[in-house]
């Protein structure tokens, strides 16, 4: 059953710290710790994973980001998809059934409450509630059946979340060890500066190379990912969505073989060792590729952007208002904990604790 929420009283009483920083940007709270700043240059590539330059990212999100790392990691064998498959399994033994290849096209509303689903194929399912791994822009103005159940809240929500950042990729298999192809470790950031409004400021156009990159060789987490002999690397880099909303049809292409050899380029400039002759297998995608195969709204996999001016305590804060439809609940990136696939866990939670809680408020007026 869902926890109580813990008091204020007792938040300044076991959180002090938490408190403490709240109100405070990545950049404010880094500063007095007075450290020189090539130790602060290396505290902040990872502002990458949660998309948000350090003056504009709160600190709360940055330290929850970087305790994840200072904690440690594990790499799935056989990649992320084992992870879901597992959990998915795990599910089935609770007894629950999955519907693949069954695209959601509207969820049925009536006096403020979902009673079902209706697929693309037709079918239709009723039941009392639905979590939704669409994003809210597409449920509030696509699929909700009928329209005139939205409620005007619910759009300006959506219109008052700025879209995270969204991942423009190239995926290499090259030939030759890692060593081979220069490289030393798991992950390594590469670029013109660390200043974070820079590299802001070069990722909102198409036009200039990227000035940051970060560089993926999975071998060293995970050596037996490609047959020995060969390095499996991603270069990426995160970026708004919006210079890639205007993109025509018929430069789409061009377009993605220009980043991908500047990536490239660019990594090779920092790495050392030119391993282009030695591609073997080369993949590129875009915010236009993950919109395509996993229907995420305008290709974002990061949900809503977290900023001080949209603070994940506010936004804790508006849960309730934030609420608009009965029995509707959403899990995924775009949800209160954000991106990354350990945050999904816990937005799965959160939207588990909300179909408890109407089922017990529903029970009490029984
Ligand atoms: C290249 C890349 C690298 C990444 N690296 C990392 C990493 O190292 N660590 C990390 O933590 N995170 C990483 N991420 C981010 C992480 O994958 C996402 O933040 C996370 O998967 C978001 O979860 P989600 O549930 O919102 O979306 P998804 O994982 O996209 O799941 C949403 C699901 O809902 C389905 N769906 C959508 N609409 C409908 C509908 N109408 N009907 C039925 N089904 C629907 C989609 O098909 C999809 O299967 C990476 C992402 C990318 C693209």
């Amino acid at each position: 059953m869902a926890d109580p929420p813990m008091s204020k009283a007792q938040m300044h009483l076991k959180h002090p710290d938490f408190v403490r920083v709240a109100g405070y940007s990545a950049t404010e709270v880094i500063k007095t710790f007075n450290r020189p700043q090539k130790a602060v240059d290396m505290l902040t590539p990872y502002w990458i994973y949660v998309g948000e330059p350090m003056d504009n990212l709160p600190f709360t999100i940055y330290a929850y980001c970087m305790a994840d790392y200072f904690r440690g990691s594990f790499v799935p064998r056989n990649r992320s998809h084992e992870m879901s498959m597992r959990m998915q399994q795990k599910v089935e033994e609770g007894g629950a059934q999955f519907e693949f290849r069954q695209e959601v096209e509207k969820i049925l509303v009536k006096d403020g409450r979902v009673y079902g689903v209706r697929t693309r194929r037709g079918d239709e399912i009723h039941c009392d509630y639905v979590i939704s791994g669409a994003y809210p822009n597409r449920v509030y103005t696509q699929m909700i059946e009928p329209l005139s159940e939205v409620p005007e809240g619910a759009i300006k929500f959506v219109n008052g979340n700025r879209l995270n950042v969204c991942p423009v990729s190239v995926m290499l298999i090259l030939a030759g060890t890692p060593e081979e192809n220069g490289f030393v470790n798991y992950n390594t950031f590469s670029g013109d500066t660390m200043d974070t409004n820079e590299i802001w400021r070069n990722s909102q156009n198409l036009t200039e190379p990227y000035n940051f990159l970060t560089t993926v060789c999975l071998n060293f987490a995970n050596p037996d990912c490609v047959p020995a002999g060969y390095t499996h690397v991603s270069i990426t880099n995160l970026v708004p969505v919006d210079p890639f909303l205007d993109v025509k049809e018929e430069e789409y292409y061009d377009l993605k073989r220009r980043l991908a050899s500047e990536m490239i380029g660019k990594f090779i400039e920092a790495n050392g060792v030119d391993f282009r002759s030695r591609i073997a297998e080369i993949e590129v995608s875009t915010p236009i590729t993950i919109s395509h195969y996993v229907g995420a709204w305008k290709g974002s996999i990061y949900g809503y952007s977290h900023s001080m001016d949209n603070h994940i305590v506010a936004k804790r804060t508006m849960e309730e208002e934030d609420h608009f439809i009965k029995g509707l609940e959403f899990a995924g990136a775009h949800a209160l904990a954000g991106d990354g696939q350990a945050p999904q866990i816990k937005n799965g939670r959160l939207a588990a604790k909300g179909v408890l809680k109407d089922m017990k408020k529903k029970e009490a007026a029984r």
